[in-house]
């Protein structure tokens, strides 16, 4: 699945431009001279580094949510962090409050965000055999933060921050009622590009994460291993690396040339031991252990994609029995039961979601409408009023917060929910239904 399918690349290079001007714009015209840390030259940057921090720290917790929230394993999540922070503190910008987390997405995904906020998905993480080879994509990433590529390479959705694109795109397909719940939660993690790097900032990129790691006194090697694991997985499961390529162009020759580059490290470095296995195996032993679910459950995604919602709620079934504690099978497994029509049971799995991760957007909005649809209209506000902090504006979530108003004979709150839904989506059933209900109310004219 294209993401952007039908738009060239002339036209998504526009959206950028379109993007950096409206962000200049929004700056009051501002574009000041910074001093690049890695070459020491000066550039034109379109933030201050005080903007740059600003952004990380909105945009973080909000693209961890859209990321399917962290993956839930606090010692794993430390020991991700302490590896970031090592490679951080021997970079060109050590100063910078660093932060890395390991999201729940099954795609093979690593990005930075302003400020350096970095995240890497479980996918990634499970896919790997050593310290080194995390050390070398954290790295990678420190590196396009060290060398300001960020500051002309954002998208205009990581500017804009407001994320409206994500909920318009979750609308076009969502039904009113519970069904295309499954869909729902699918959109809702949509992997937004972030930025779109140039052949040479890669490049630059490689050779920055290799000295951090050599630095830090990772082998270098570990780098050129997870490129080689990168191509390998291309090969075999291509959609799960589509956010991966389209922000960080891998060739064959950025193969090579990292290769080459080895040669330069000291031999000390050289060594079996400074890829550091046993670390790794150990911090991710609970994350193997779950992994198998985890592949059930992208099993399931698929199965109900191609319309076999019976096999999809046995597949999502089975995953929980193999991994009780993660919030975001639950999920899964309660949408496809409101699917399924089973109203009473489906709502246990999202509790159920929700108890073992109360911060999970998808496992609060889930859980939220099957209360809606169960008549328990004080326990849905409840988990929407949680999922519209964690990641505001949603429409549907505004739109469900409406029915449960309109069902409390609340009209009034009803109506201004369904106005601020229409403000945002003008097309589909969910619009649709605002309109036809504002109108009846007599608030517009038909
Ligand atoms: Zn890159």
């Amino acid at each position: 699945m294209k993401r952007f399918s039908g738009t060239t690349k002339a036209e998504a290079t526009s959206g950028i431009r379109i993007g950096i001007a409206v962000l200049v714009f929004a700056l009051g015209g501002i574009a000041a001279c910074a001093t690049n840390p890695v070459t020491g030259t000066p550039q034109l940057s379109l933030m201050s580094e005080q903007q740059e921090l600003e952004a990380g720290t909105k945009l973080y917790p909000l693209y961890t949510q859209l990321s399917y929230g962290l993956f839930q394993d606090e010692a794993l999540q430390d020991y991700v962090n302490s590896i970031g922070q090592r490679l951080a503190a021997v970079s060109h910008r050590p100063n910078l409050p660093y932060a890395f987390n390991v999201v729940n997405s099954s795609d093979l995904n690593a990005y930075a965000l302003p400020g350096g906020k970095i995240s890497i998905t479980r996918g990634m993480v499970a896919r790997m055999e050593n310290e080194a080879q995390l050390a070398g994509v954290l790295g990678h990433e420190i590196g396009h933060v060290a060398a300001l590529h960020h500051l002309a390479t954002y998208t205009r959705q990581v500017f804009s921050g407001l994320l409206s694109a994500v909920g318009m795109a979750a609308l076009q397909t969502a039904a009113v009622p519970a069904g295309g719940l499954i869909r729902q939660v699918g959109l809702l993690g949509v992997n937004l590009t972030l930025a779109k790097y140039s052949r040479d900032q890669e490049r630059e990129a490689d050779k920055l994460g290799m000295d951090y790691m050599a630095r830090a006194g990772y082998n270098p090697a570990g780098f050129v291993q997870a490129m080689a694991l990168l191509m390998d997985e291309m090969d075999r499961q291509p959609s799960l690396l589509e956010s991966y390529f389209s922000s960080h162009p891998l060739t064959s020759e950025r193969v090579a040339d990292a290769n080459q580059r080895l040669s330069l490290y000291g031999p000390e470095l050289r060594t079996p031991e400074a890829l550091r296995e046993a670390s790794f195996r150990e911090a991710t032993a609970y994350l193997r252990q779950v992994q198998p679910a985890y592949a059930l459950m992208d099993q399931g995604k698929t199965a109900m994609k191609n319309g076999d919602s019976r096999q999809a709620l046995q597949l999502f079934q089975e995953a929980t029995v193999r991994a009780p504690r993660e919030a975001l099978i639950w999920v899964y497994r309660a949408a496809a039961e409101g699917e399924a029509g089973l109203e009473e049971q489906a709502l246990q799995s999202a509790e159920r979601a929700v108890s073992l991760y109360p911060d999970l957007f998808h496992g609060r909005y889930v859980a939220g409408v099957l209360a809606f649809e169960s008549e328990d209209y004080t326990r849905s506000l409840t988990h929407l009023k949680a999922a519209e902090r964690l990641i505001p504006g949603q429409p549907q979530v505004t739109f469900y917060q409406g029915r449960n108003f309109e069902a409390m004979g609340r009209r009034e709150d009803a109506a201004r929910a369904y106005y601020a839904v229409l403000k945002k989506v003008r097309k589909g059933p969910m619009a649709q239904y605002c309109y036809r209900r504002l109108v009846q109310w007599g608030y517009l004219r038909g």
